[in-house]
């Protein structure tokens, strides 16, 4: 076979290096540096061995900034495609109808950042003071900030190795200048890949409150739910319970219910009592879920008496009971 080679152009992000960190470089800096898998074909490996150790000092800049919020909460999802990110602008939704409260919605998805455009923010762009960024407001007292608004362009593929991406996921959670907050809803990337570990890494010291995992009924998903919650277990992130989303299907028209992804091992509430984590909830399928998150309007105010909407905001209420 004939192997095709080109030529490396990633910039080096490390002015140690001599070559840019290769995917799963586990941080030239860090404790593993120069001794982990990816380690041991990289021309760095001498010059990461004798570079300086210890905690990462961007780590107390991360806590400092985000003190002034009450509630931190992760949105997490074994994989993509259930709902993580919908769930999440419905979350903050939810939450941003009592008038009384301050939240904030952050979106570090950096491979599919989309709440700007479920949070009805497309478009807009951010403005930077002496105190940092400032995130954009959806309403009064919902206000957003996405990695998206960081990335060149809208349609780009973001095909960055792991150490650039984790710069800008750093800098985003440095920089980002959220005031006073009652709830700070945090969309993560989906999985356990490096980003993933390091925005749990980055955010563990700032107080968070624990993470609401997201799944769909069928069993491919949930297998790798119980791997999320395996991480968050090993990673001392607390679980504040499960959310099924789109489970099963009510029709709009007839309120019919029917299951679209079957839950052929007893779905999210089986996996939830197997594992001993606290189940907040399942929510049906409703075509207009979709088409009220790519309007950038809440689905909770268009459909209120809908059964998707009745079941969010049971969720929500057993949510805000386990913090
Ligand atoms: S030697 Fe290891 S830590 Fe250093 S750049 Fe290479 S992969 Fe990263």
């Amino acid at each position: 076979m004939l192997a095709v080679q080109t030529p490396n152009t990633q910039k080096i992000e490390n002015p140690h290096l001599k070559e840019p960190e290769p995917e799963h470089c586990p941080g030239p800096e860090s404790e593993n540096a120069g001794k982990g898998d990816a380690c041991t074909d990289c021309s760095n490996k001498e010059i990461c061995e004798s570079l300086p150790k210890g905690p990462d000092p961007d780590i107390p800049i991360i806590n400092e900034r985000l003190s002034t919020i009450k509630h931190k909460i992760l949105v997490l999802s074994g994989k993509g495609g259930v709902g993580k990110s919908t769930f999440t602008s419905m979350l903050s939704w939810a939450l941003a109808a009592d008038d009384e409260l301050e939240i904030g919605a952050m979106d570090l998805d950096i491979c599919g950042p989309s709440l700007p455009r479920m949070l009805g923010a497309k478009g807009e762009s951010v403005h930077q003071s002496n105190s940092g960024w400032t995130p954009v407001y959806v309403n009064d007292n919902l206000g957003m900030m996405s990695i998206a608004f960081m990335l060149p362009e809208d349609d780009s593929a973001i095909v960055w190795r792991g150490a650039k991406k984790n710069g800008l996921i750093k800098q985003f959670l440095k920089d980002v200048d959220w005031g006073h907050l009652d709830y700070l809803i945090i969309d993560t990337p989906p999985g356990t890949s490096d980003e993933h570990i390091s925005v749990n890494n980055y955010l563990k010291e700032s107080g968070i409150d624990g993470a609401l995992i997201v799944t769909t009924p069928q069993e491919v998903a949930l297998l790798d739910v119980r791997k999320e919650i395996d991480f968050c277990k090993k990673a001392n992130i607390k679980i504040l319970g499960l959310v099924e989303n789109m489970s099963g299907f009510v029709c709009p028209n007839c309120k019919n219910q029917s299951e679209i992804f079957k839950p052929t091992t007893g779905g999210g509430k089986a996996l939830s009592i197997e594992l001993g984590i606290p189940f907040l909830g399942s929510v049906p399928l409703d075509p207009r879920i979709g088409k009220a998150c790519d309007d950038g309007e809440s689905f909770l105010d268009l459909y209120p008496d809908s059964p998707a909407s009745t079941a969010i905001l049971d969720v929500v209420d057993s949510l805000l009971d386990s913090i």
